[in-house]
């Protein structure tokens, strides 16, 4: 027996239904269009985590695990595959639209970051064993004669034609940063709301948390890696990390790591331990970073009150931290110190 009439009826069914649903979505970790779908992959030397939340997860981190494992193909400079080992056997030769548009957009921050960023310095990294993990201190004298070719040395990339002069292409500081900002727009275009992929240093969200709060990421502490130092609350974000800590040798109680000064031909003797850079764009937040770490603490703070545009955090030897006055509201755990423009 019904005392109201049908459609009054149907119509309050309907909102019961968005009721109980909206109070099922507020007690459980995510609801149904919010289900995080995640997956772990290791590509590029590194352990990497996708996460994508929504219907059409599972296709976001099938298209994901694709687009690392294409651009590890293209992009390694130790595959004999892969389009950047055979330009740095011949010097010369075409290459694809994927690989012309991240070597474009590298040698154009390369000129914007200055000399401490080289996509060129592969001879450099391979002199002191970091390509083949066959680390070793060179001479002097090998040193300086891979120091002048990368000095005197340069690139020319004309559409999709590249030209080496002297030097051989390293991309390693690049390549993720890259990858991470190619699958966060694809995810965008599939209409996936809500993502985080961590791919070693780099990590890149997109749009916020299902639930709406901002994501929560660690800052990994230099001097213990098992440790999180302090945690970044971001929205939508590139948040990429340089530090000698993440990769080096020991040889007689030295430390190298795997970040070069390109102007000395060793590894960065940097008096940061570690530079973090929050960007909207993940190439340039990756090039970035690796060059705020060669450049060291005064350097790295004056390039950013000149040229701005991007925040950082920098984490000195003593484990101070110190934080770009844009992301003081954002930073916990930890004291620091805010840098102002
Ligand atoms: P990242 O972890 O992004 O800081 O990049 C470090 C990697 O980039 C190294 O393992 C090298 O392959 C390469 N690399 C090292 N030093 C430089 C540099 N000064 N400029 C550009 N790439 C570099
Ligand atoms: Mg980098």
């Amino acid at each position: 027996m019904r005392f109201l009439p049908e459609e009054v009826w149907t119509c309050m069914k309907r909102h019961m239904m968005l009721l109980f649903t909206i109070f099922l979505c507020s007690f459980l970790p995510a609801c149904a269009s919010g289900r995080p779908h995640s997956r772990d992959t290791y590509a590029m030397d590194t352990v990497m985590r996708l996460t994508a939340y929504g219907d059409k997860g599972e296709e976001a981190l099938d298209g994901g695990i694709d687009t690392i494992a294409r651009m590890e193909a293209l992009l390694s400079t130790t595959r004999e595959d892969s389009e950047i080992y055979r330009i740095n056997a011949s010097g010369f030769g075409d290459v694809s639209e994927t690989t012309a548009d991240i070597l474009s957009r590298t040698l154009h921050y390369a000129d914007f970051l200055g000399g401490d960023f080289r996509p060129d310095l592969y001879e450099m990294t391979a002199l002191w064993g970091f390509t083949g993990e066959q680390y070793r201190v060179p001479s002097e004298e090998e040193i300086e004669e891979v120091r002048n070719h990368v000095s005197g040395g340069s690139v020319s990339l004309e559409e999709r034609k590249v030209t080496l002069s002297g030097v051989k292409l390293d991309l390693g500081a690049a390549a993720k940063g890259y990858t991470a900002q190619t699958v966060i727009d694809s995810w965008r275009k599939l209409g996936i709301h809500s993502g985080i992929i961590s791919l070693g240093g780099n990590v890149q969200t997109l749009g916020l948390k299902p639930d709406g709060t901002l994501w929560r990421v660690g800052i990994v502490d230099p001097e213990d890696t098992n440790r999180t130092l302090c945690v970044l609350s971001v929205g939508e974000a590139a948040i990429v990390t340089s530090g000698g800590y993440q990769r080096f040798f020991e040889k007689d109680g030295v430390r190298y790591g795997h970040i070069m000064d390109p102007v000395t031909g060793t590894p960065a003797s940097s008096d940061v331990s570690s530079v973090t850079v929050v960007s909207s764009d993940g190439l340039f937040a990756d090039c970035c970073s690796t060059a705020l770490y060669v450049k060291g603490f005064d350097a790295a703070v004056s390039f950013w009150r000149e040229k701005g545009g991007f925040e950082m955090v920098l984490v000195d030897h003593e484990g101070r931290v110190y934080v770009t006055d844009g992301l003081s509201g954002s930073v916990s755990g930890c004291p620091f110190e805010v840098l102002a423009p």
